[in-house]
């Protein structure tokens, strides 16, 4: 079978067409714009495609509720033109197929449990680390929804003794993603993280953060493996420290083999690498087919 993936960001959308392994067959990018511009472009792009079903993981906040009168909207983002953009509604008045819908996050992890790094487990968190932290959940083989979807990227971190930078979370401040994605690395040192690889304070710091939101979801959701991406954790110096202060927080309180002996196998990168997103949004159209 074919599906078209849709990984939507608030850079750049990237569109693909993968089969019912996960395996992406073609892909191309457009700059996120204008509603009108970016759509013209992606529904050019999949027109004579042959496809099965659609997938689209996008930026959110959007409504996953299939009951609800919005299901399918980008909601309440800070991209303005974007704002309660029906996507779905757009897409489907050009390809007559099922298609699936969820915030990228999501998409991405239910990408990783099917062919990724939790491949043949039933649940996983997958957090981005980019221009902002977001993260999502399989659970019982389903993506987690409730009232909305979750909002890993912006639960409450304390503090690390030796860092005075004030958080840049429009909405909060020192969040998580306020104090640990992409720019608060570069507001606080003023560089790029690229360019601070051999600065270990800064990743000291960093890991101390993204490991308090990793006990959290360990408390919370107690997910069968951690997966983070994004392009702050190609810094692959990340991983080593991060589980270290995963143990240290727990305090051996969690007393599983993941955490005791198989750290190294537990807080991991993308089985799927900088296609899980991509990869997320083909299983999200091949979860619309039922398979
Ligand atoms: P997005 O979140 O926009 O989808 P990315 O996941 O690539 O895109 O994240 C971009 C952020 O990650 C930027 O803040 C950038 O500085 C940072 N970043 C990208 N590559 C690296 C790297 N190799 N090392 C450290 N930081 C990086
Ligand atoms: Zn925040």
């Amino acid at each position: 079978m074919l599906f078209g993936a849709i990984e939507a960001g608030g850079t750049k959308f990237v569109c693909g067409i993968g089969n019912e392994n996960g395996e992406i067959l073609e892909r191309v990018s457009f700059p996120t714009t204008t509603p009108e511009e970016t759509m013209g472009q992606v529904i050019n792009f999949f027109k004579d495609k042959q496809m099965d079903a659609m997938g689209v993981g996008t930026f959110g906040p959007v409504d996953p509720n299939e009951s609800s009168p919005t299901y399918g909207y980008i909601t309440s983002t800070p991209k303005i033109k974007w704002r309660n953009f029906d996507i779905i509604g757009e897409l489907k008045k050009h390809f007559n197929i099922p298609f699936g819908f969820d915030t990228d996050v999501n998409a991405a992890a239910l990408g990783e449990t099917e062919w990724g790094a939790a491949k043949g487990l039933d649940s996983c968190v997958y957090m981005t680390v980019g221009t902002g932290i977001g993260g999502g959940a399989v659970i019982r083989g389903e993506m987690v929804h409730g009232m909305l979807h979750p909002e890993m990227g912006h639960i409450l971190v304390k503090r690390h003794p030796e860092d005075d930078f004030a958080g840049n979370c429009p909405y909060h401040q020192d969040c998580l993603e306020g104090m640990a994605a992409g720019p608060a690395i570069e507001k606080r040192w003023g560089k790029k993280g690229i360019e601070l690889q051999e600065v270990d304070k800064v990743w000291e710091i960093e890991a101390y953060y993204l490991a308090q939101a990793a006990v959290n979801l360990i408390y919370t959701l107690s997910p069968k493996k951690i997966v983070l991406g994004g392009g702050v954790m190609h810094q692959k110096q990340l991983f080593p420290i991060i589980r270290e202060n995963v143990k240290e927080l727990l305090n051996g309180y969690v007393q599983t083999n993941e955490i005791l002996s198989d750290i190294d196998q537990y807080i991991v990168p993308p089985g799927l690498g900088d296609n899980a997103g991509l990869c997320g949004a083909v299983a999200l159209a091949k979860k619309a087919c039922g398979i």
